[in-house]
């Protein structure tokens, strides 16, 4: 279409033509088992070939026994894989994508941990990360001989199953950054000191990838155009490394990103959250564009076609990443391409069910579409036998959910809601400080709602009485929580207010404030530095080991780092239980001990909340079937909320 004209233009490296510049970026899944790919795997990644995607590039595989771990990572380090991967690339091939493989070792950035233990560490130099703690072991010439043999086995296996091309992973502090970097690698050998020398471990392994792949399949590497680290490659140094690639003809591509893991710093740039522009990488890819000559591919936050689009009309990058938005739709490629723009669920850079599922040993989802890593499960509600009346009491996210799946299989649903918008706690949340894109929820699930034939009616408390009047066959409960005011001493004698109320202005803190965060999750870091952006003098007494305890790393991170600037002091293991007129009284949460906060003006809760079960006592007597969903059952999250939705949806 002529909007998308340069998205959707193919792209061809070395005779493997790609249809369009949308490319899904090497990411973990977690759905591997036993070293392979498994059903769920390839069902996730078949879903993103079908919905359009260009380009896939399977996550970072391990290839030498310097990388395994007991993480359900793909392993391609003997040919017996070779058959596990094949099913894959037939799967992706079958819907029109290519399909890459990642290299990637880790090298200091692992604690390498099998069977509880930790294993031994290998890098360049002795020389520790600040993100994993881990000292590593010098490598020795011999092992840097073995590894760049098994790069090579490991592509051809690869390519053996059918792959199109091999991404050899330079990037974000890894191994062969280490190996880059003159601060971590100290070696005196030929693998250490001039750039020439440095770059010798990188170039001996794409020499030995072509050599054992041929010349007909894709070469590449990705690389971090700045490390934001302070041991990190400098982004002069990193151009010049890719100038002399382009110079000897080693890659076909460079597939560019920022950031490192070797620090939280670096991290955050790994998967940038919601805080971070939409699109910030494409200038530094621009620049290796310049510097190189060679076809460039970028990520970091593009999340909409339009922005896609932009960036290569721009001529800032030859090929967009995109995972993010195809983890949160599948189809976008599809929608953009026959002009369905209104239809794309964009995603929001919450960070919660993608990366945050990795970071706690869970497979890969998405907050606001649960059916991601759940392909096999979840794709195909079994057809409705006959079409009910559904009665959705809540209009926040399980009920809009709920709401939506009910409508698409065919039932009538009325959808009431008790204030005068849907959204629920969401429209509370995107108040938060550079949260704004989290309201994204809301108006993806409205779009949903209103092609799916919902009836919608606000400002309409559903009691007893309503339910008899609408007559439904069926009702899902939805109605979410409230603020839930924990016993405080002394409580009437100070100034005590709810966050939320504090984030809808509906209280007027004083210029001294405790905001006391029990939930250590996005409520007190978010309304701690609102005030400090308001002048307010704040601190932020966590009931945790420390603040955004609950929250993926990335943000919490990222957050700190803005607390700190705005000068808010946070006070971790401290639980208040008491206030009077000027002081606030916290408990140390480990030793009971008193820890005292004088010159309070006012103490800001962020105390959670408690469910809304009066509807589910009004009707449980009146014999018509009940369906719950969300914070009506118990106060969570937006994704179990929109998870359970979805599944109460498909149970009426
Ligand atoms: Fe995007 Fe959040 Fe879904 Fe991850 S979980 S894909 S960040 S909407």
């Amino acid at each position: 279409m002529a909007q998308f004209r340069h998205l959707f233009e193919p792209l061809t490296l070395r005779g493997v033509e790609i249809r369009n510049r949308i490319l899904s970026t090497g990411h973990q899944t977690y759905l591997a088992k036993g070293g392979l790919p498994t059903a769920d795997f390839v069902a996730y990644h078949e879903a993103r070939a079908r919905g359009g995607a260009g380009l896939i590039i399977t996550e970072a595989a391990r290839f030498h026994a310097t990388t395994f771990t007991d993480a359900p990572e793909i392993i391609v380090a003997s040919d017996d894989c070779i058959p596990a991967f094949r099913t894959l690339a037939q799967a992706v091939h079958a819907h029109g994508a290519r399909l890459f493989g990642q290299l990637s070792h880790p090298g200091r950035l692992s604690r390498r941990v099998q069977g509880g233990l930790r294993g031994v560490a290998y890098a360049p130099s002795a020389i520790p990360d600040n993100r994993f703690h881990t000292m590593p072991r010098e490598m020795p010439v011999a092992m840097i001989e073995e590894l760049v043999d098994a790069h090579g086995q490991a592509s051809r296996r690869l390519v053996e199953a059918g792959y199109d091309g091999i991404e050899v992973a330079a990037s974000l502090g890894l191994l062969i950054a280490q190996f880059l970097n003159p601060v971590t690698n100290r070696r005196t050998d030929r693998y250490g000191g001039s750039r020439e020398n440095r770059m010798r471990f990188l170039c001996e392994c794409l020499g030995e990838v072509r050599r054992q792949i041929g010349d007909a399949r894709v070469v590449g590497i990705r690389i971090s155009a700045e490390e934001i680290e302070a041991d990190g490659l400098e982004r002069d140094e990193i151009t010049g490394i890719c100038a002399e690639l382009a110079r000897l003809g080693l890659v076909d591509y460079i597939n560019t990103t920022i950031g490192s893991m070797a620090g939280l710093g670096g991290s955050v740039h790994v998967v940038p959250p919601m805080e971070i522009a939409p699109g910030y990488v494409a200038p530094r890819a621009a620049t290796l564009k310049a510097a190189t000559g060679l076809t460039v591919f970028v990520a970091g936050r593009i999340n909409q076609p339009q922005l896609a689009e932009q960036i290569l009309a721009a001529g800032q990058a030859d090929m967009c990443g995109m995972t993010r938005a195809m983890i949160s739709d599948p189809e976008m490629p599809n929608k953009a391409r026959t002009g369905r723009l209104d239809e794309i669920r964009a995603c929001i850079g919450c960070n919660q069910a993608c990366i945050g599922h990795f970071h706690q040993g869970y497979s890969i989802s998405c907050i606001q579409n649960p059916v991601t890593g759940r392909e096999r499960v979840l794709a195909a509600p079994a057809p409705i036998t006959r079409i009910r009346r559904v009665l959705v009491a809540g209009g926040g996210p399980a009920g809009m959910k709920a709401a939506v799946v009910a409508a698409e299989r065919g039932h009538q649903v009325v959808l009431c809601e008790a204030s005068a918008r849907l959204g629920g706690q969401v429209l509370l949340a995107q108040r938060l400080p550079e949260r704004a894109e989290f309201g994204g929820l809301v108006t993806n699930l409205e779009g949903e709602l209103k092609r799916a034939g919902v009836e919608i009616r606000l400002r309409t408390r559903i009691d007893a009485a309503a339910v008899a009047a609408i007559a439904p066959d069926a009702v899902i409960v939805a109605t979410g929580a409230t603020p839930y005011a924990p016993e405080i001493e002394g409580r009437d004698e100070g100034h005590v207010v709810d966050a939320w109320a504090v984030l809808t202005a509906e209280v007027n803190p004083g210029s001294r404030v405790l905001v006391a965060d029990w939930r250590c999750d996005w409520v007190g870091m978010g309304v701690a530095e609102f005030l400090a952006r308001n002048g307010h003098q704040v601190r932020l007494a966590v009931n945790g080991t420390h603040a955004g305890q609950h929250l993926q790393m990335y943000h919490r991170d990222h957050w700190a780092g803005k607390l700190h600037r705005l000068g808010v002091q946070v006070i971790p293991y401290a639980r208040l239980f008491g206030v009077d007129r000027e002081t606030a009284y916290l408990a140390h949460i480990v030793t009971g001990e008193p820890i005292l906060c004088d010159q309070v003006d006012t103490v800001v809760l962020a105390a959670g909340s408690h469910s809304e079960t009066r509807l589910e006592d009004e009707l449980g007597t009146l014999g018509v079937a009940l369906h719950f969903a969300g914070d009506c059952l118990s106060p969570r999250s937006a994704e179990e909320a929109v998870y359970e939705g979805l599944l109460a949806g498909r149970a009426v």
